[in-house]
């Protein structure tokens, strides 16, 4: 192939990889490609791209054909220093071994240089790339060549990023309460049909618990409503603290809060709303701005699947019955629903506040 015919070559190896790395949206997908293809218009045998990750920083390496993606902490001791230079450098590593020593992959047999290429935004640095090449050197195209492609490809990983955590955060917002940061009516709700639909496959028995915190409308006429903003907050913060992984807890309504708890049976159902009970009464918290602790207690009611009724509106219908009959007895107490298939249900058990 004479130079013309190479170079042209090379340009379209270029523009395939650009036009491929385009259409992928997942950074694991682009850095494979990348690792396959980047040989073939700048000598690159083997790489690494890290840049800012969501807790510490992401690496991206390439080397034979294949690619990772890690997140970690910190950086390793040859990507801190050239972060910290913020210049581009180069390296004939057959002369020398380079000092901080390269990352292992970078160092194979047959790697003649290597480069750094600091990516910059505002004057801090944002990226780092660092590529080996085998054989023979650099060449001033394959240079330029590594510094529109790393660019371009810092700015997609940087483009994907964004999306996923405007993503996240759309999902949390959409999914989450503003007030208190648990599950939302919908999302709760949601959940419930799903676990009961689990549940019919499973035969495992499904529970749920509705709690009202008790005399809130007192919190907001003495202390105003933006201490009984901070009570809502602190009660949401203690009954999620008691949840086990795997059972889900939502705002149901105003001071109303539903447990969705998969698999559990009415006896454990109880227990855990005594759990959830105790979690309040026996720790009285201080709103802020007040001065003495307050006595914020919940009332329950509880509600158990029984096999073959798993009609999700009758276990909630039958949650809130238990929970006015344990409001109807004095308030700061739990009470489960005893289920009568196809009946009203009887409220069969009260448990007495301590
Ligand atoms: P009970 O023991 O019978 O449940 O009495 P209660 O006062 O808790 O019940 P009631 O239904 O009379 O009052 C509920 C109050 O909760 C009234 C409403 O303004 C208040 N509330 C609902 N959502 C919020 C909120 O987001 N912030 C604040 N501060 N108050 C809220
Ligand atoms: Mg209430
Ligand atoms: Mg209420």
């Amino acid at each position: 192939m004479d130079l013309t015919t190479q170079q042209l070559v090379r340009y379209e190896a270029l523009f395939t990889l650009l036009d491929d790395i385009q259409a992928l949206d997942d950074v694991q997908q682009v850095a494979a490609r990348v690792a396959t293809q980047w040989k073939y218009f700048a000598n690159v045998a083997s790489w690494r791209l890290v840049m800012v990750g969501t807790q510490g920083f992401r690496v991206m390496d390439g080397a034979r054909g294949q690619a990772t993606v890690s997140e970690v902490p910190a950086l390793s001791a040859w990507d801190a220093a050239h972060w910290a230079r913020r210049l581009p450098c180069s390296f004939k590593t057959a002369n020398a071994p380079c000092e901080p020593p390269l990352p292992d992959h970078l160092g194979q047999p047959g790697v003649v240089e290597v480069r750094v290429l600091p990516v910059l935004r505002k004057g801090a640095c944002v990226a780092l790339l660092t590529v080996a090449a085998r054989h023979a050197a650099f060449t001033d195209l394959d240079a330029k060549f590594i510094r529109l492609f790393g660019n371009h490809l810092v700015n997609h990983i940087a483009g994907i990023e964004m999306r996923r955590q405007a993503m996240d955060l759309l999902i949390s917002k959409a999914t989450h309460d503003a007030l208190t940061g648990l599950l939302n009516r919908g999302t709760i709700i949601e959940r419930l049909g799903s676990q009961a639909a689990l549940a019919a496959r499973t035969g495992q028995p499904l529970s749920v618990v509705l709690a009202d915190i008790d005399h809130f409308k007192h919190i907001n006429d003495v202390h105003g409503h933006l201490t009984g903003d901070d009570a809502l907050r602190e009660v949401a913060a203690r009954l999620q603290a008691c949840v086990r992984d795997g059972d889900s807890l939502g705002r149901f309504g105003g001071e109303e809060f539903l447990f969705v708890l998969y698999p559990c049976g009415a006896d454990e159902a109880l227990a855990a709303a005594e759990r959830f009970r105790a979690a309040l009464a026996d720790t009285p918290f201080t709103l802020p701005g007040q001065p003495a602790s307050a006595a914020v207690t919940i009332s329950l009611g509880t509600a158990s699947s029984t096999p073959g009724d798993l009609s999700t509106q009758r276990l909630l219908r039958m949650a809130d019955d238990a929970l006015y009959a344990s409001k109807d007895a004095g308030r700061n107490r739990v009470t489960a629903s005893g289920s009568v298939p196809g009946g009203t249900p009887a409220v069969a058990v009260h448990s007495a506040a301590k």
